[in-house]
């Protein structure tokens, strides 16, 4: 048995010199001086063994497995220090590696910007479902079934009386029906329609404004919008009032601004009418105040409603939507 000891220790010494790697060693060492290791389990034998040799082999085996783990252990510690020695190859006085910051999407900063301007004036910001029902999307906005003004808006129907919103508006009704007048809202968020082309994405987004209270004229409507272009646009820009049709709003208005590509004079983005339509807007309808309870004698109001990418063209002079949405960084970084 102290032939087998000796032998035990010589071929763990060389095994453990032909191995570098920190688990090969330690993979060596579970080996032979693991719970369930060589060592042990040739020690198992010590019982067999004649009681007067049992001492001077115990002792030889303690020697074995001390002179084992020792060289074990001084294995490890080069290795550490090789360790050591590699790690000061880094130089740290090398400038650090900068995290490149990112910053809100365009559209993100443009909806804010048109949503400030609106708080200022007293207006407050709502949110509501981009998953909406046909009651809310048209019919409380004067639109039955049937109605020729749905033709104007394509929808994505989710199912009969679902649709993805076509526009902000329904957030007009919904607040309506919970609260009584004044009632000074904006509505910013995403709405939908299956159109797609230089100037069109499914996927857009529209800022509603509604203000309802006690004696609120076509007068308001225009000194509030005016006051909104003049802070988005300069306050040097011309606009003009335009006569139009919107089922939930009478009368109804666009708004143009000079052209700011061509000051006026005309040009391929103005279709050469020097113009810009910018947003829509009207005197809300009787028809909806009845809907929603409103009394049609004591409150009156205005409505208007605007697409944020429009106003993020114009104002950036970009003349094809679909980039704002394609995720190119080079592009996203200009904003
Ligand atoms: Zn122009």
């Amino acid at each position: 048995m102290k032939d087998e000891l000796l032998e035990l220790k010589s071929r763990a010494l060389k095994e453990l010199e032909s191995v570098s790697e920190r688990p090969d060693i330690e993979e060596l060492r579970q080996r032979y001086l693991g719970r369930k290791g060589l060592l042990i389990l040739l020690l198992k034998k010590l019982v067999e063994l004649p009681k007067e040799e049992r001492p001077a082999i115990g002792k030889l085996a303690n020697q074995v497995k001390e002179d084992l783990i020792r060289k074990f252990q001084s294995v490890s510690d080069s290795l550490t220090t090789k360790d050591l020695e590699d790690v000061s190859v880094l130089d740290v006085t090398l400038p650090g590696r900068r995290i490149p910051l990112g910053h809100l999407h365009p559209i993100t900063k443009i909806t804010e910007e048109i949503c400030n301007i609106f708080v200022k004036l007293g207006f407050r910001v709502v949110q509501g479902p981009e998953v909406e029902l046909d009651y809310y999307n048209f019919e409380a906005l004067n639109m039955p079934k049937e109605h020729p003004a749905r033709d104007m808006q394509d929808t994505f129907y989710i199912s009969d009386n679902v649709v993805l919103r076509t526009h902000t508006s329904p957030m007009q009704i919904r607040i309506m029906e919970k609260t009584s007048p004044p009632v000074s809202i904006v509505a910013p968020g995403k709405v939908y329609r299956p159109d797609s082309d230089i100037s069109h994405t499914p996927m857009f987004h529209q800022v509603e404004g509604l203000l309802v209270d006690k004696g609120v004229s076509f007068g308001d409507l225009k000194g509030t919008l005016t006051t909104f272009v003049h802070q988005m646009f300069g306050p040097g820009i011309d606009l003009r009032f335009r006569p139009s049709f919107f089922p939930f709003t009478e009368p109804s208005a666009e708004v143009d601004i000079r052209c700011v590509v061509c000051q006026g004079k005309g040009c391929r983005v103005c279709s050469h009418t020097g113009w810009l339509e910018i947003l829509g807007s009207g005197m809300v309808d009787p028809e909806v105040f009845k809907i929603v309870g409103y009394d049609l004698e004591s409150v009156s109001g205005f409505a208007f409603g605007m697409g944020v990418e429009r106003i993020a063209m114009l104002k950036s002079g970009l003349d094809d939507i679909r980039l704002f949405f394609e995720n190119d960084i080079r592009f996203l970084q200009q904003f």
